[in-house]
């Protein structure tokens, strides 16, 4: 029995994660769902029929990747509309992060289908959950150009991003990727790359970059296999004074008004009167 098979005579489409290594990280869930559809889409089906094969799940399968899923989205609405249920599976983990899937889903959506999750291993969740770096705000990057006046340019962007930043890199390019990490930040920011997760290498490396790339320098086999980068802003020096200044602006404000809590607090603390104005100004409306 499919997990909340819809109530109308159409199908739905159960977006599968699989395995991104260990295979006993297949759900129960997910292998029922793929026993029980109609048809399977995947990536590659190569690829896939290798997992079904394993599971001893019968191959549905047709082909749905980044070149024809757009024409793809139409066929999978008409095997719904025909009362069909449908799977989408990638190569490994969620489909849709970094892989194909999004054209599909946005125009099933668009013209009211049913489309369920049934969730599993992601690389990016699985990464940061052990990573030790923060996790109330993250940012998703998917996969970085393979250019490094591009990736540079991105990195650079990145300056202003709260909380930990993450990445896809593949083996070939982690040595430059990082490199220009160490060019763009310097030693301003933590990373932590995790390489082969749930495979029998799985391995957490966490420094500054010019740390990884030594380690890289003196283990080449640290650079094999699939990795997640992820980066952490050391904060810029100045946001300590700026924690004093709004801890005496706040005792201040209590009593005065706001330009005479800036220019005392200034006098206090050395901090042009104009920006702790502003940030009077801020502490008050806030
Ligand atoms: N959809 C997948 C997911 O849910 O994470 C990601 C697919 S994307 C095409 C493949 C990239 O994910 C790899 O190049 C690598 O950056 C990352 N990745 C996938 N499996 C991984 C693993 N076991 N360990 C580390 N990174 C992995």
């Amino acid at each position: 029995m499919l997990p909340h098979s819809s109530d109308d005579a159409r199908g739905s489409l159960y977006i599968v994660a699989t395995p991104i290594g260990n295979l006993d990280d297949f759900s129960k869930r997910a292998e029922q769902t793929l026993r029980d559809v109609d048809y399977i889409a995947a990536e590659d089906t190569r690829h896939t029929r290798r997992l079904l094969n394993h599971f001893g799940i019968e191959a549905k399968l047709f082909s749905i990747h980044d070149h024809n899923e757009k024409d793809k989205a139409d066929y999978v609405a008409s095997l719904l509309e025909d009362g069909k249920n449908v799977a989408l599976v990638s190569d490994a983990g969620t489909p849709l992060i970094s892989d194909p899937g999004y054209h599909v889903v946005h125009s099933l959506r668009e013209k009211g289908h049913k489309v369920m999750p049934i969730p599993g291993a992601c690389a990016v969740i699985s990464a940061l959950c052990a990573s030790g770096l923060p996790t109330d705000q993250f940012f998703f990057a998917g996969f970085v150009p393979a250019k490094s006046k591009a990736r540079c340019d991105l990195f650079e962007s990145w300056k202003t991003q709260d909380g930990t930043v993450i990445f896809y890199e593949s083996t070939h390019r982690i040595y430059d990727s990082i490199a220009d990490v160490q060019k763009v930040y310097g030693d301003d920011a933590e990373l932590v790359l995790a390489r082969e997760i749930t495979k029998t290498f799985e391995t957490f490396l966490s420094g500054t970059a010019a740390e990884i790339l030594a380690m890289f320098d003196e283990d080449a086999n640290q650079m094999r296999g699939e990795f997640v980068v992820m980066l952490s802003f050391i904060q810029e020096q100045g946001d300590e004074s700026e924690i004093e200044a709004k801890r005496i602006l706040a005792i201040l404000l209590e009593d005065l008004p706001v330009k005479q809590a800036a220019a005392m607090a200034a006098k206090l603390t050395g901090e042009k009167k104009n920006a702790l104005y502003k940030i009077a100004l801020e502490m008050q409306a806030g």
